[in-house]
Order: C-alpha cells, then sequence, then structure tokens
C-alpha cells in the first residue's frame, strides 16, 4: 500500500478536490491510504473563531463559523452538482452544530484550553474528508481511532506502538487494491478518547506515522511545489527542485524551517525505511523530490532554510567557564526551567545558545544571575547550511561567510551530524542573507 497526503492547498476547493481525486483513482492498483489536511485556510479560521470567542464575541465567532461553513457546503454543491447527498449533508450540519456549540462553550467561559482547541481545530480535517470520501465513495476512517497520542494538547506525542496496533485492526482491513481509503491527518486521540493535534503542519507527521504502522512502500507528500526546493522559493525565486534527498538532510532541513515538511515527518519513515516523495498535485507529472535512505548525495550544500524569530543568549562567566563543570551547571538551568536549546557555540570566556523566541526569559535569566551574566538578543534568524559534503569541501565556509557581505554573522555552530552549518544573523536580513547564500550554492553545484 501507498500513503497519499494532500496538504490544505490542494484541497482548499472543489476544484481541488477534482484534481485530487484524478490522482487518487490513478492509484487505486497500489491501496492507497489517503490522507487529508483541513480545506485552503480552515484551521486558521478556526483558530480565528476559537479566539474570538475566547474574547466574549460570540457574534463574531459564529460569524467566522458560518463562513467556515459557507465555504464547506460550496464546495460539496459543487462537487455533486447541487445534489450532495443525504449522509454527506447530515454529517456536515452535525460537524457545524459540533463546532458551533464548541465555541459557544468557550465564549461562556472566555477559557480556551489546549484542550478546547484542539477539539476545535480537528474539525477542519474531519469535514475536508467527509466530503472527499463521499466524492470519491471510499471508506472514511476516523484517525482518532488510529493515532494515539499522549495527552500534550496542542503539540500531541504519538505513541507508535498503539497506532500499529490500531492500525491493524482499524485501517489495514479496509485497505486493498482497487480501493482508497481516507483519512485525516494532523488529528489523534488519547487513550480516553480525547481529541488531540500533532501541532501545525501534523498532516505530513501523520502520514508518515501511518505508512509506518502499515508498512507502505512510499508516503507521497501532495503539495503545491515540484518537491523540497533548493530554498523557500517565496525568499528566492530563482529555488530549484531538488530530485533526491537523504533522510539526514531532509531532517535538519525541515527542523530548520523548510515548511514543505513538518519537521518530525522524516523520524517514522527513517525507522521503517520508507521513501517519502514530495510532489506538485497540480503538476504530477512534473519534477518530484524522493527522499531515502539509500541517497548519497554528497553535494557540498544541497539547500538553505531559515527560521525565526530566535532570541540568542550569551552567556559568560569570567570565573567558572574553564572549569569543569560549568556546562552542566548551566544546561541544568535549561532543562529545569523546561527551555529547549537550539544551537550552541563556546567561546573562551562565553557561551551562546539560541532557544525560541516565546521561552519565558525571566525565570531562566533569575536562575543563570546567580552564576553568571547574560546578554540577551531578540529578533534573530537561524540560517542553515545543508548538504553531505558540507564539511569536507575545503573553502566552502568561507565562500559562504564573505558571500554574506556586510550582513553581520552574530553565532555560528556547525551541527554535530557535520551536514548542517547554522549562522544566526538578525532577523531583518535573513531573507537577503538567504539569496546571497543561494549563489553560492548555485555555484558550489
Ligand atoms: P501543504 O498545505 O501542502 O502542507 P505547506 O504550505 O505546508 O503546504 O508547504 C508548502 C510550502 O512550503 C511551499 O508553498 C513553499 O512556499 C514552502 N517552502 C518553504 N521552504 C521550502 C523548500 N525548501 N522547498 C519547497 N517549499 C518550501
Ligand atoms: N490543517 C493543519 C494545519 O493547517 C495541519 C496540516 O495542514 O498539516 O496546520
Ligand atoms: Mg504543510
Amino acid at each position: 500500500m501507498i500513503v497519499m497526503k494532500f496538504g490544505g492547498s490542494s484541497v482548499a476547493d472543489a476544484a481541488c478536490m477534482r484534481q485530487v481525486e484524478t490522482l487518487v483513482r490513478a492509484a487505486l492498483p497500489e491501496a492507497p491510504l489517503v490522507v487529508l489536511s483541513a480545506m485552503g485556510k480552515t484551521t486558521n479560521a478556526l483558530f480565528q473563531a476559537a479566539r474570538t470567542a475566547e474574547s466574549g464575541d460570540l457574534p463574531g465567532a459564529l460569524e467566522v463559523q458560518r463562513a467556515i461553513m459557507t465555504a464547506h457546503r460550496r464546495a460539496a454543491e459543487e462537487l455533486f452538482a447541487g445534489a450532495v447527498p443525504e449522509s454527506l449533508d447530515t454529517a456536515l450540519t452535525e460537524h457545524f452544530g459540533e463546532l458551533e456549540l464548541l465555541l459557544r462553550g468557550v465564549a461562556l467561559l472566555r477559557e480556551l484550553s489546549p484542550r478546547s482547541m484542539d477539539a476545535i481545530a480537528s474539525l477542519g480535517e474531519r469535514l475536508s474528508t467527509r466530503i472527499f470520501a463521499e466524492r470519491l465513495g471510499a471508506a472514511w476512517v476516523d484517525a482518532r481511532t488510529v493515532l494515539r497520542t499522549d495527552g500534550a494538547f496542542g503539540e500531541a506525542t504519538p505513541d507508535p506502538a498503539a497506532i500499529r496496533g490500531l492500525a491493524v485492526r482499524h485501517l489495514a482491513p479496509q485497505l486493498g487494491a482497487g480501493r482508497a481509503v481516507v483519512t485525516q491527518g494532523y488529528i489523534g486521540a488519547t487513550e480516553d478518547g480525547l481529541t488531540t493535534t500533532l501541532g501545525r503542519g501534523g498532516s505530513d507527521y501523520s502520514a508518515a506515522l501511518f505508512g509506518a504502522a502499515l508498512g507502505a512502500t512510499e508516503v507521497q507528500i501532495w503539495t503545491d511545489v515540484e518537491g523540497v526546493l533548493t530554498c523557500d522559493p517565496r525568499i528566492v525565486p530563482e529555488a530549484l527542485p531538488i530530485p533526491e534527498l537523504s533522510f539526514a538532510e531532509a531532517a535538519e532541513l525541515a527542523a530548520f524551517g523548510a515548511k514543505v515538511l513538518h519537521p518530525a515527518t522524516i523520524q517514522p519513515a527513517v525507522e521503517a525505511r520508507i521513501p517519502v516523495t514530495v510532489r506538485h498535485t497540480l503538476k504530477p507529472q512534473g519534477r518530484f523530490t524522493t527522499i531515502s535512505a539509500e541517497v548519497r548525495t554528497g553535494r557540498p550544500i544541497t539547500a538553505l532554510a531559515s527560521r525565526g524569530p530566535v532570541t540568542v543568549l550569551t552567556v559568560s562567566s569570567s570565573r567558572m567557564l574553564a572549569q569543569s563543570g560549568f556546562l552542566a551547571r548551566l544546561f541544568e538551568v535549561f532543562g529545569r526551567r523546561g527551555v529547549s536549546v537550539d544551537l550552541v557555540a563556546t567561546a573562551e570566556v562565553s557561551v551562546s545558545l539560541t532557544v525560541e523566541a516565546d521561552v519565558p526569559l525571566k525565570p531562566l535569566l533569575q536562575d543563570l544571575s546567580a552564576f553568571a551574566t547574560v546578554e540577551v538578543s531578540e529578533d534573530r534568524a537561524i540560517i542553515a547550511a545543508v548538504g553531505e559534503r558540507l564539511k569536507s569541501t575545503p573553502g566552502l565556509g568561507a565562500r559562504l561567510l564573505s558571500a554574506l557581505g556586510g550582513i553581520n554573522v552574530e553565532m555560528i555552530s556547525m551541527g554535530a551530524n557535520e551536514i548542517n552549518l547554522s549562522l544566526v544573523v538578525r532577523r531583518d536580513q535573513a531573507d537577503e542573507a538567504l539569496r546571497r547564500l543561494h549563489r553560492v550554492l548555485t555555484e558550489a553545484a
């Protein structure tokens, strides 16, 4: 079997869904499990509705709910030429009713817990899959019966062993050559049946989890670009598709902000050694990227990505830095405060670290002040150059740095796996830095 995952832009309206239908029908001999995102920007709209309700503005929230309803009804009407089957109509009405009830509850309490947010967000994928499954005449499976997670609402951690067992029970019997099964990306449930989500963009992750659980021969990520490109095309328009990527390169790129793949996607695929392809829904005959374990690209730089805002903390302690145990003490503070550190660079009398921009700094700084002074630089971005021969290509570092010209590099870090070189720059200079570095990538290819 194969997994075919279609992102929000691929199922944005009735015309898009027809295109997806064509692709799925052509793949029927391969026993596809179709994993869908919510239509277009529905998840954003659901978040907006929930936050509006939380502020106490129920009419505002219900207005957003109505807009969501209209878009889905219109798509259904168009797909079925005005004759929406009763079963679908009933299902849609039930879903909209559930959404309204949830929004009323949030507005009444003026309280939006991550748990309530997940329940609300789950409606996007449940709606899109209902419509599409009906159109295809395919089996519809509630992903929450299979995708078991912990209770970390908003960014739940899946339980692969449980998912395997549940997939064998609920999905495998329905799969077979000649028919498709449709399910949702992004959403899951705890053992107690509470709805969870895997975090924004999580449908890719779902696809890989389902693929690993079912022993798929391929996980296809269908989206709006011809595969993984050498850089984000919105920033560097001349970015080119990459035909082959190693698992390690793809994982680094995703972790450092290449939005085309959810950062965790690669991990279940790596463990099960399942190739992941990234393809353009509207250009199925066009170029695409294959990500697999076998690939050894040997390129100096394969691609660039950037992530921000991040905050740089420069920790100095002239007394203690050279002493053994200093770093242990330093990281103990971060561990205790539950703050994860991204890049680290050490110097004679200081250590620079990057953390996410939204971490609570105050308690952290308070703890650190007991034994060090800390300088805080906010609004920075990490730029990552990823490539398998990055380290062994002489002079490459110098070329990258000189290409940056007047853009100041505040921190440099070579990833321990040696395929990632990360630079920290001011966030407002990150796009320009990417454009300049991309020229080096093109020349070094
Ligand atoms: P989907 O809705 O299909 O999940 P996303 O919007 O999440 O699609 O991801 C696709 C988008 O990722 C592309 O439209 C592109 O703008 C962006 N992107 C960022 N970096 C890259 C990259 N290196 N290669 C391809 N696309 C990228
Ligand atoms: N619909 C979810 C989101 O917009 C998940 C996804 O599309 O991958 O984040
Ligand atoms: Mg996505």
